[in-house]
Order: structure tokens, then sequence, then C-alpha cells
């Protein structure tokens, strides 16, 4: 029934939040155009990457990698980002496009569970949905990996204040999470997915809170990078 959809497309037209141009009806929430040009990482096809090195010494990890370079300077992400808070599934649609792209590597490989850093429950009830859930939802539909939700909790809300680039200062990130239900993640190797990574410092904690349980391994993937950038074949 290709001529209701016309109609409906002609009468409801729908447009791309980061570059408003009029979508096509195969594209959903963030045209084509837009997700193409989001600056890859593609920390995956590096060896002992960066981002995997801020792990080193602070939590023992299998894999680490961020789809694009989240530049605090580019207006253009920053616009992105602002959109995506406003409609988590731009985030979920972009994770799942990640995951197409991390799939075409072994970064799945052995991996039985995603983990979304949870939010403390007041700041989510007021943003009426944790970004990460979303993001781990992208990432579901195309590895078929369950998401583990209520797993591990936040008991502080150390982001009430902050700014999202601030967000991370090691200071005021320990002991913010608590393992509620290690019997559920016992001997499974976990993706913890967080929407940016700048220092690590959120995921080293709440990663160190799942690794209390037996046998946990742990991977971590987020959809921004926002530290220090680093060179790729891709960016060079
Ligand atoms: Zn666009």
């Amino acid at each position: 029934m290709r001529i209701v959809s016309d109609i409906i497309d002609f009468m409801f037209p729908r447009y791309c939040p980061i570059c408003k141009e009029r979508m096509s009806q195969d594209e959903q929430y963030i045209c084509f155009n837009c997700l193409s040009d989001l600056p890859r990482t593609n920390a995956h096809l590096i060896d002992e990457n960066p981002i995997e090195k801020l792990y080193w010494t602070h939590l023992p990890i299998e894999r680490a990698t961020s789809f694009f370079f989240y530049d605090s300077l580019e207006s253009r992400q920053t616009i992105y980002f602002t959109k995506y808070f406003n409609d988590p599934n731009i985030g979920k649609t972009i994770a799942s496009v990640m995951a197409e792209e991390l799939q075409e590597t072994d970064f799945f490989a052995g991996m039985d569970m995603i983990i979304p850093v949870p939010l403390h429950p007041k700041r989510q009830r007021s943003r009426g949905y944790n970004q990460c859930d979303f993001i781990a939802e992208g990432i579901s539909d195309v590895t078929g990996l369950p998401v583990g939700k209520g797993i591990v909790s936040r008991i502080v809300d150390n982001t009430s204040q902050t700014h999202l680039l601030s967000s991370e200062r090691k200071e005021n990130v320990e002991n913010i999470f608590k393992l509620m239900h290690p019997e559920r993640i016992k001997g499974k190797h976990l993706l913890l997915v967080d929407d940016v990574v700048t220092t690590g410092s959120t995921t080293i904690s709440c990663g160190r809170e799942l690794a209390k349980a037996e046998g946990v391994r742990i991977s971590v993937v987020s959809m921004g990078y926002a530290g220090k950038k680093f060179l790729n074949h891709d960016n060079r």
C-alpha cells in the first residue's frame, strides 16, 4: 500500500532534526546523510585503542570503543546531541547503525548481555527516560543480545548540577553505583553502555560494581567520545 504511505508522507512530512531536510519514508528520526556525516572514531579497528587505554590500571576490560568524536567546539554535534536528548529514539537509531558497523568485526563476539549505565531514579523520573536504555535497545535490535536493567543501580545523583562534559569528574563518581543482582550476571561477558565517555570514570565506577559478581568480564561502548582526539585511517 505504497499509495497510502505516500499520502501520509505528503500530509505529515517529517524533517531531520539535525539538518532540517525533509526525510524520505525510509528514514527514521535522523536522515541518512547526517548519519553518515557523524565523525567515526573507528577505535574498534585499532589495536589497544586510546579509549581502551582510559581503563588501563583502573578496570580490567576486554574491549572498548565509541562511535563518534563528540567535539564540543563543533556546533553540528552539539545540536545533534541536544536533539538526541529531546528524542531518545534518535539515540536508538544511531546506536543501531553503530552496532551494524561494529558487527562487521568481531567486536560483539562472546558477549552475553548489554548493561545500560543507570540514571539516579530521581533524575530518570524528571527526564522521563534513561537515554542509555535507548542506546542499549538500539544495539540489542541488531545483535540480539538481551538488555539487563536493574542489575546495577545509581545510588548517588552526581549529575544534577553538572554540565554533560564535566559530569565525569573523577572525584565524584566513587561509590555512586550499587550492584543489586550479582546472580543475574555471574560468569557473563557484559557490554556496558554509556552515552558519552570522556575520561571513562563513570563507566569505570559502574564497571567496578559489576565486577564484584563472580566471573564477570566487561567491555564498554559509548556513542560519543569527548576525550582527546586521536587519528585513525579514516579521520587522519
Ligand atoms: Zn539530516
